[in-house]
């Protein structure tokens, strides 16, 4: 059967490409999520590093 389902949001996917669909999904929605970049100097974070760079040079007066 073609389908499969996301193990983040139970979201599903069916047809011929259900898979690549899902694994797309899961890249796009859930894996950037999860990987964080975090201030090397206070707690704050983001899921984009160049927002932490940005915050480290504006907050923090790093190069
Ligand atoms: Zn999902
Ligand atoms: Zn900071």
């Amino acid at each position: 059967m073609n389908r499969a389902a996301c193990t983040f949001c139970q979201k599903e996917f069916n047809g011929t490409y259900c898979r690549g669909n899902l694994q797309r999904h899961m890249r796009e929605e859930h894996l950037q999520a999860q990987e964080k970049h975090c201030c090397r100097f206070c707690d704050h974070s983001s899921a984009r590093k160049h927002n932490v760079r940005d915050h480290e040079k504006r907050k923090h007066g790093y190069p």
